[in-house]
């Protein structure tokens, strides 16, 4: 497993500004957020990310995302919110123990999305048609 920086915090050895805990799950800002109130939620039990998960560990994550989202936007003032995982190294993920964004939005706040791509519609059918394989 590679450094995982994250246990570090869920043991207390090395600091981390926490916002909520239970018995399942820890949350901290982010340490260079991409907005004010970047929150990740980690689960205390190790998995990678969405891949290696189980049902129950990611049901414990949403419950905590569930209850903290709204007191986050409101002790920062937001206008909305992106929950986000990112998933292996391609997907951007940097720290190997899965964790979810809390990333409070403003109006116009300049962060960008990412750009749509163009796909015919026999394109999309056929990927669709592979997917639907996969989860059989
Ligand atoms: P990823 O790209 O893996 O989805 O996101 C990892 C996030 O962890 C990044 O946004 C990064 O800023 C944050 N991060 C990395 N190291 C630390 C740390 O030591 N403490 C805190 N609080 N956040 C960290």
């Amino acid at each position: 497993m590679e450094d995982d920086i994250f246990e570090k915090i869920i043991k207390r050895e090395i600091p981390a500004d926490i916002v909520y805990e239970d018995n399942n799950t820890i949350a901290f800002l982010d340490i260079r957020p991409n907005n004010p109130g970047h929150t990740l939620v980690v689960p205390k039990t190790h998995a990678r990310n969405i891949f290696d998960i189980d049902d129950k560990t990611l049901d414990s994550l949403m419950h905590t995302v569930r209850r903290i989202a709204a007191p986050i936007r409101d002790a920062v003032n937001a206008d909305g919110m992106n929950i986000i995982i990112n998933n292996e190294r391609a997907a951007g993920q940097i720290i190997f123990h899965i964790h979810l964004h809390l990333i409070p939005r403003f109006t116009d706040d300049g962060l960008k999305g990412w750009p749509h791509k163009e796909c015919t519609p026999n394109e999309a059918s056929a990927i669709a048609k592979k997917i639907r394989a996969k989860i059989a």
